[in-house]
């Protein structure tokens, strides 16, 4: 590969590289995409930052999608994600090359990275970004969502850097791949003096992919805490099964472990926009409901008329969530034996 020249100050924009499920996830690719956009109009090169072990497709691909410079740590303890030994290692990078700004992506692994990072650089960070500009002083200009999604913050970081920010897959489009680019490749030595993980993964699956997006769907049932337990929560399961929808929940009912996290609706989970949403046992908090807003139709079932939830749906049933469940599957299953 070619080596390209930085400019004079060495100004970057890092991208962390994050290509677990690499061809469902492009986030690293759409920041990619917008940091070539911005990296211009402050004078800067784009870089990403890989760890892991045997990465060099990875290499490959981020050049092609607009890469500069790739800083690559390659290791077999970098083989798995580990939270320290992830964190220990980009700080002492961004110490050493000073980047202006840093990218990540806003999935499950950002979100819980990139606090860290920040944490340790002693610098802000701004979450789930769904916009990045960059303003006439030459700050990064993060937009984010606020109070569950009612209102738009625009926010810099004036003083600390690198100036961080974690943005929403989806946000930017991606560039078309370029088999032509160039890049250069820095190898950075693992440094043997960060310590082990305190946690150590044993052994790691992956999950078979849902049928349907809940994003996607055009039928979602949500069930709250109000469905009152595990095996009652069961039932939802069973209707979509029947309705050909999908289950979505709300923070306590995955908190309690009665559906997985990646059915989250909210806030801090996914936004979806169905024909239909039934909401079983929810009260309707700001950040589930700033998700549920695009549904054409809600139907809400509760056992209190006053809950938020029954002010905002279409159709307000005050009953019991099991009790009206059941019923609701039994006239189901009448239906779809006629
Ligand atoms: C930063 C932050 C981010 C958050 N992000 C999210 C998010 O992404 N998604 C999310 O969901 N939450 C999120 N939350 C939590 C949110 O504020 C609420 O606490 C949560 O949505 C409440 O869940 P719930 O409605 O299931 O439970 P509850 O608030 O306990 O409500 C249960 C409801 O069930 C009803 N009920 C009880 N028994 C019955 C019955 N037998 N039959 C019928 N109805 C019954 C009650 O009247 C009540 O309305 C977030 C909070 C914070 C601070």
């Amino acid at each position: 590969m070619t080596k390209v020249t930085m400019n004079n100050d060495n100004r970057s924009i890092w991208v962390f590289g994050d290509y677990r499920n690499y061809f469902q996830n492009r986030v690293t690719l759409q920041l990619l995409a917008r940091a070539r956009e911005l990296a211009p109009r402050i004078g800067a090169a784009v870089c990403a930052v890989i760890f892991g072990n045997h990465v060099d497709e990875y290499i490959r691909e981020y050049i092609a999608h607009g890469a500069q410079t790739v800083y690559v740590c390659d290791h077999p303890r970098l083989k798995t994600y580990a939270v320290e030994t992830f964190t220990t290692l980009t700080a002492r990078l961004v110490m050493r090359y000073e980047p202006e700004i840093f990218l990540i992506g806003a999935t499950d692994f950002g979100r819980e990275f990139a606090p860290r990072a920040a944490k340790r650089l002693k610098t802000g960070l701004t979450a789930d970004c769904v916009g990045l500009d960059i303003n006439e002083t030459g700050l990064l200009v993060q937009t984010a969502p606020s109070f569950g999604g009612n209102l738009i913050a625009r926010i810099i970081t004036p003083e600390a850097r690198p100036q961080m920010a974690t943005v929403r897959p989806g946000t930017f489009p991606e560039r078309p791949h370029d088999d032509q680019a160039t890049g250069q490749v820095i190898a950075i030595p693992f440094p043997e003096d960060i310590p082990c993980d305190r946690v150590r993964l044993v052994h790691s699956e992956r999950k078979p992919p849902r049928e349907q997006r809940i994003e996607d769907a055009r039928i979602v049932i949500c069930g709250g805490r109000g469905m009152g337990s595990r095996t009652k929560f069961k039932k939802l399961f069973e209707m979509a099964r029947l309705m050909g929808a999908e289950v979505g929940a709300t923070r306590p009912v995955v908190y309690s472990r009665w559906a997985e996290h990646d059915s989250l609706v909210g806030q801090a989970g996914k936004h979806v926009h169905p024909q239909v949403l039934f909401s079983f046992g929810v009260s309707g908090a700001i950040q589930h409901t700033a998700a549920i807003h695009d549904a054409d139709l809600i139907i809400a079932v509760n056992k209190n008329p006053h809950a938020a939830i029954m002010k905002m749906a279409d159709v307000a049933i005050v009953a019991d969530a099991s009790q009206f469940c059941s019923a609701l599957i039994r006239e189901l299953r009448k239906r779809i034996r006629e």
